[in-house]
């Protein structure tokens, strides 16, 4: 029997692996920090047998809310269930018989650097879409940004970013969703949308820290969604760059795709505590939330974040700096890693399918702001 985690986006440090009843690991911390939460890596040796895989220090991760948390599991990597989790006295147990000799776990469906690479390349096969290589990260790696739509003054500036926390991957599932469903030239929402706006879209603001495993951080310990207000070149230049262009783009809609390690719901966090929300700010995005929650079961707004008191809005998260430096609607878009408790799926939970048509799901919504932005 071995575990392993070598590999892109795994993490794990084996403490035990002697016996298939009580495998012992820890989850590593995240690149120069010491928060972690992220975790996957492979069982080989243990067909037949039914392991008992221990996470000791499930209980000092960064988000201890383990409570209705089930991990997933792949024999081919390609389809992602989910396996019997429990959590007590600080340790997060996984109880599973593996049916082949090698199996992965992961604290949810990983989306790998090879899965992004292939992402960007099949999109500029797109007559839409325009890829460009707007920066490097800290370890050297391409900032990929893909643009659809031909840029005219007269269009509206969308910009979609996802993965600033690397460990939230369900966040590029939900990009795939929807850049596939903005490259379908048959979809109507798509064709009316492509002649009044352009997109700016990023689908992974955090590749070093995605292949380290990371939950949060990027190569320089830095939480990328809080270094907005001053984005360093030398330790968030994933930050500085995307910024740079959106100050020559312009925005006039803001979306940042999250995952919530806590809450089982897909959720919006707003905008109501940044100094420039006025009652026009307020109208587009109650346009924007009431229609996504028309078109979308799978989407809700009354469990979700504390709203910030008027002018107390954290100016060093993307969506709030966003709409405070471009007066427009930004929303940071939760995921859950559970389940959406409200459409339960007990075989898969909240998977990398339903965020991909969660994200196809989400042109609705901006085809109806867009001719008020
Ligand atoms: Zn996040």
């Amino acid at each position: 029997m071995k575990i392993s985690s070598n590999f892109d986006s795994g993490n794990c440090k084996v403490i035990s692996a002697d016996s298939h009843d009580n495998i012992q690991l820890e989850i590593r911390t995240d690149t120069n920090s010491d928060k972690f939460q992220w975790f996957h890596f492979r069982l080989t040796g243990a067909e037949g047998y039914p392991c008992r895989i221990k996470i000791l220090n499930a209980g000092m991760a960064a988000y201890p809310s383990w409570d209705d948390y089930r991990a997933v599991a792949s024999y081919d990597r390609i389809s992602w269930f989910r396996v019997p989790t429990s959590y007590k006295d600080g340790v997060l147990i996984i109880n599973h018989t593996p049916e082949y000799n090698s199996i992965f776990y992961a604290y949810f469906a990983p989306y790998t650097y090879e899965q992004h690479l292939k992402l960007i390349s099949t999109a500029q096969h797109s007559d839409l879409c325009v890829l460009e290589i707007i920066g490097e990260t800290i370890q050297g790696r391409d900032i990929d940004m893909i643009t659809v739509g031909s840029p005219d003054d007269y269009k509206k500036k969308v910009w979609i970013i996802a993965r600033q926390h690397p460990g939230e991957t369900m966040a590029e599932w939900f990009m795939q969703g929807l850049m596939a469903r903005l490259f379908d030239e048959d979809d109507a929402v798509t064709r009316l949308l492509l002649e009044k706006a352009v997109f700016y879209l990023v689908p992974n603001m955090n590749i070093d820290g995605g292949i380290a495993g990371n939950i949060r951080f990027n190569a320089a310990g830095v939480d990328l969604n809080r270094a907005w207000a001053e984005p360093s070149l030398k330790s968030s230049p994933e930050v500085y760059y995307v910024k740079k262009y959106m100050e020559n783009t312009g925005v006039d809609l803001f979306l940042d795709i999250h995952g919530d390690e806590t809450l089982p719901y897909n959720f919006v966090s707003g905008i109501e505590g940044v100094p420039a929300y006025n009652s026009r700010l307020e109208d587009l995005c109650k346009t924007f939330v009431n229609d996504w929650l028309l078109i979308n079961p799978d989407f809700q707004d009354t469990i979700k974040y504390p709203i910030n008191e008027p002018g107390k809005a954290n100016l060093t998260i993307a969506s709030k700096n966003v709409a405070q430096t471009f007066n427009c609607p930004a929303f940071t878009i939760e995921m859950p890693f559970k389940d959406n408790k409200d459409m339960p799926d007990m075989i898969f939970g909240w998977s990398p399918e339903r965020a991909i048509k969660f994200g196809e799901s989400v042109l609705h919504p901006i085809m109806q702001v867009v001719n008020k932005l």
